[in-house]
């Protein structure tokens, strides 16, 4: 496949709840970032995880994007589309020794020594239990990806440069559960090779899977796309705003309001007169301005309490 011309940036809401103000300031950072180079902003629809889609969500947040004037490109695409294609990229590296069978349970693998000095909320390290081989007595439970014991290292456009040594930080990690999902870093991989993207922006809580998703374009010969990630947007307690944590859905009716707001924690500083602009007018200045430079000097972004909730 040709690569893009222009830069191809892409915003991936899950549909299992609105778009708060922590997904809105992810979507028009994504957005401003390729939209300043002339790029291409792609919507993506991350609906795998069906169990916790909300019906109809999807046009809930396609119409939030709307009404704060935040036009993509071409359709939008829904990963739920794409369950053949993630299939055939598991049998792929599975098919070259880089995708194995595992009959760990969480509680085997939570229990191993090698997790004693876990704390509440760490991610589990696997092992490498099935590595060799299971015994057939056991039920499937995921199919894991080999990682290497050397660091992965890349570039964050915001954050610095980053190392992760896979086999340290997680261990082989689930491409595929015992029930036939395809999981998140699998799919997120698949889907951007698709769309061809080549910059991701996306919040800080997703920097800590980028290692993985690395590999996987390794492995599979992909391209890697550029990364930066945007320091989280979180109350006034410190706790990072999520659909988890009840984060209220922005108002379609303010969203001249919103934009100002989520153009002020992405540190750009947006002039008085902006107030009264609809929002394409607030886009249109904040294409024109965008700058991440005063990001780095801001590594959290508080939600001031003074903001209508
Ligand atoms: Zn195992």
């Amino acid at each position: 496949m040709k690569p893009p011309t222009v830069p191809r940036g892409r915003f991936a809401p899950s549909p299992t709840g609105p778009l708060h103000m922590g997904s809105l300031v992810a979507a028009l950072g994504s957005f401003l970032n390729v939209r300043q180079q002339d790029g291409e902003w792609l919507v993506r629809i991350d609906d795998i995880d069906t169990p916790r889609n909300v019906p109809q969500m999807e046009q809930a947040i396609l119409l939030t994007l709307e009404q704060h004037a935040l036009q993509w490109d071409g359709d939008v695409y829904y990963s739920s589309q794409h369950l053949v294609d993630y299939e055939q990229v598991l049998r792929a590296l599975q098919a070259a020794g880089q995708v194995f069978p595992c009959t760990c349970s969480r509680r085997e693998i939570s229990n191993h020594p090698i997790n004693n000095q876990r704390q509440t909320g760490d991610t589990l390290i696997y092992p490498g239990t099935c590595r060799a081989g299971v015994t057939a007595d056991k039920p499937l439970r995921s199919y894991r990806l080999r990682v290497p014991t050397s660091a992965i290292e890349f570039m964050d456009l915001l954050q610095g440069p980053q190392a992760d040594t896979l086999a340290i930080s997680v261990g082989d990690f689930v491409v595929k559960d015992g029930q036939g999902q395809h999981h998140y870093q699998l799919a997120t991989v698949v889907d951007d090779q698709i769309q061809q993207i080549t910059e991701v922006v996306r919040g800080a809580d997703l920097l800590a899977s980028t290692a993985r998703q690395i590999h996987l374009q390794n492995q599979l010969g992909y391209r890697q796309p550029k990364y930066l990630h945007l320091s989280l947007v979180t109350d006034a307690l410190g706790i990072k705003l999520s659909k988890q944590h009840g984060a209220t859905a922005v108002d379609n009716t303010l969203a001249g309001q919103n934009l100002i707001t989520a153009l002020t924690l992405l540190q750009q500083q947006p002039p008085d007169e902006l107030q009264h602009v609809p929002p394409a007018g607030i886009i249109r200045w904040a294409i024109e301005h965008w700058n991440r430079e005063p990001l780095k000097s801001f590594p959290i972004a508080t939600l001031p309490t003074t903001l209508p909730d």
